[in-house]
C-alpha cells in the first residue's frame, strides 16, 4: 500500500525507489564485500538532496517531517540497509541538535546539514554505557568558553567519515544522570581521535568506530540545550528517531521479500514452481501480511507525529526559538510507547522474514552471490541498535504501567 498523503511524500518515494536501483543496487554487494564506505555514493546522495527531505526549505531542505525521513530510509534499505546510513545516520546524529539548537546554531549548522555536505553522528554508546546510557563516563568540564572533554565512545555509525559529532557527556558528574548534556563536537578538534574500527556481521559498508576524547576543548557554543538536560533530548531524539529504525528494518523484509518471489516462481522442484507447493506459498503469503502491518504501524505513527513536528519547525524559525520548546507548547501525545511498539515488531519483522526467505529458498540463498543471506545479516541490527528488543519492551511496559496507573481501579 502507498502511505504517502501529498505531494512531498510521493516525490520522496518515488525519487528514492529510483535512486536505490540506479545508484545502489550496482554497488551494494561490493561495497559489503569491502567493508568500504562509498564517498562517491554520498556525493551522488548530495546531488538528489537527500539529505534535506526533513529539514524546512528556509535551511535549503525540501520541507517533509519524520515520514519523509522515514520513507526514504525504507526504500533505501530495500537495497542495502549499510549504504543508506549514510543519510540515515547523519539524520540520527542532527535530530538532537535541530530538536534543541537556537535559531543562531541552527543557522550555523542546517545548511551544510541539508546540502549533506557535513555529515553528523550520535554518540552516546560507551564501553560500559549500552542499554543504561545513564552509566556513560564521558566527562566535559567547562574551564572558560570551553568545555574540556576526556572519555571514549563505541560502535559509532559513520564513525570517522561524520564532520560533527553529537556527543553525549557529564558535565557535572556529581549530578549523576542529571548532568548529562550534549555538546557538539568536530573533527580535527585537536585531542579527538578515532580508535577501532569494528569488523562487523552486517551493515559493513557503514563504518563502526570508537571516538577517542584526550582533553578536547569544545567552545561553549557547541552546548545543545540547557546543561543537564542531556537525556531528555535523548529521549526526544530516539522517540523521532525509531520510527526511522522500524521503516528501516520493513525495507530489509521487503528486499528479502522481493528476492525471494520471484525465485520462487521460476526454480522447479517436483516438476513444478516452488512457489505452488501451498507449505512454501502460504509462508510467503504471511510474511507479507506482517511487512504491511509494520509499514502501517510506522506511517500512521510518523504521520501523526508531523501534525506537531512539521507545525513546531515552522514556529521554531518564525519565533526564532528551539524546535524543542515549540513542540512542547503543542504536544498532546509523546512517542516513546509508539516508536518503541513499531520498532520492536519492525525489527522482529523484518528478522523473521530475512530467516524465513533463506529457508524458503534453501541453498542459494546461503550463498554470498545471492543477496538473501545479506538482508538476514542486516535485519540482525534493527533489533540491537536505538535500543535493544528488551529495551523496547521496558519502555512500552513502563508507559502502560503508567498509563493503567493514572486510571486507577475500574
Ligand atoms: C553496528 C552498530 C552500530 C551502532 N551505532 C551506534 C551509534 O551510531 N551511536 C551510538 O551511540 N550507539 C550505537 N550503537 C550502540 C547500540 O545502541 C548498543 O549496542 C545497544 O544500545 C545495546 O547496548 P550494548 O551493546 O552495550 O548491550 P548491553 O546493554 O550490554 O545489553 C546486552 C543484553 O542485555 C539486555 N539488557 C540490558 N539491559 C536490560 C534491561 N534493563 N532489561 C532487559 N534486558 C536488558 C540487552 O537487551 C541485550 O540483550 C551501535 C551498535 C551497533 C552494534
Amino acid at each position: 500500500m502507498n502511505y504517502a498523503i501529498n505531494e512531498i511524500e510521493e516525490a520522496v518515494l518515488q525519487t528514492t525507489r529510483e535512486f536505490a536501483q540506479k545508484k545502489i543496487k550496482p554497488i551494494r554487494a561490493e561495497m559489503d564485500e569491502k567493508e568500504q564506505f562509498s564517498k562517491q555514493l554520498w556525493q551522488e546522495y548530495c546531488k538528489s538532496g537527500l539529505f534535506g527531505l526533513w529539514l524546512p526549505e528556509f535551511y535549503g531542505g525540501l520541507g517533509g517531517g519524520i515520514t519523509c525521513l522515514a520513507m526514504a530510509f525504507e526504500e533505501l534499505s530495500r537495497a542495502c540497509a549499510g549504504l543508506a546510513l549514510t543519510p540515515g545516520t547523519s539524520a540520527l546524529g542532527a535530530i538532537p541538535m535541530f530538536l534543541a539548537a537556537t535559531a543562531q546554531q541552527r543557522e550555523r549548522w542546517c545548511p551544510d546539514l541539508a546540502s549533506g555536505k557535513k555529515l553528523w553522528a550520535f554518540a552516546l554508546t560507551e564501553p560500559e554505557a549500552g542499554s543504561d546510557a545513564t552509566a556513560l563516563k564521558t566527562t566535559a568540564i567547562r574551564d572558560g568558553d570551553y568545555y574540556v572533554v576526556n572519555g571514549t565512545k563505541h560502535f559509532i555509525s559513520t564513525g570517522k567519515e561524520a564532520d560533527f559529532y553529537t556527543v553525549a557527556v557529564n558535565t557535572n558528574p556529581s549530578r549523576g544522570a542529571r548532568g548529562i548534556s550534549l555538546l557538539v563536537i568536530e573533527k580535527g578538534t585537536p585531542g579527538f581521535s578515532f580508535g577501532k574500527k569494528e569488523v562487523k556481521m552486517g551493515i559493513r559498508s557503514n563504518p563502526t568506530y570508537e571516538l577517542i576524547f584526550e582533553n578536547v576543548r569544545v567552545p561553549k557554543e557547541n552546548l545543545l540545550g540547557s546543561e543537564g538536560r542531556g537525556l531528555l533530548y535523548v529521549q526526544e531524539t530516539l522517540d523521532y528517531s525509531r520510527p526511522g529504525v522500524a521503516a528501516q528494518a520493513i525495507g530489509i523484509a521487503q528486499g528479502a521479500l522481493d528476492t525471494t518471489i520471484p525465485y520462487l516462481r521460476t526454480r522447479k522442484q517436483f516438476g513444478q514452481p516452488l512457489i505452488t507447493f501451498q507449505a512454501l506459498g502460504h509462508k510467503v503469503a504471511e510474511l507479507s501480511a506482517k511487512i504491511e502491518a509494520g509499514r502501517s504501524l510506522v506511517y500512521t505513527l510518523t504521520h501523526q507525529m508531523d501534525k506537531e513536528f512539521i507545525p513546531a519547525v515552522q514556529n521554531a524559525l518564525a519565533n526564532q526559538t528551539t524546535v524543542h520548546d515549540e513542540l512542547k507548547k503543542l504536544k498532546g501525545a509523546r512517542w516513546t510507547k509508539y516508536s518503541a511498539q513499531a520498532k520492536l515488531f519492525c525489527s522482529n519483522v523484518a528478522m523473521e522474514v530475512a530467516d524465513e526467505c533463506v529457508t524458503l529458498c534453501g541453498g542459494i540463498a546461503y550463498m554470498r552471490d545471492f543477496p538473501l543471506e545479506k538482508y538476514m545479516r542486516d535485519a540482525k541490527i534493527t533489533q540491537i541498535y536505538e535500543g535493544t528488543v528488551h529495551i523496547q519492551k521496558n519502555e512500552i511496559l513502563t508507559a502502560l504501567i503508567k498509563e493503567y496507573a493514572a486510571k486507577g481501579e475500574e
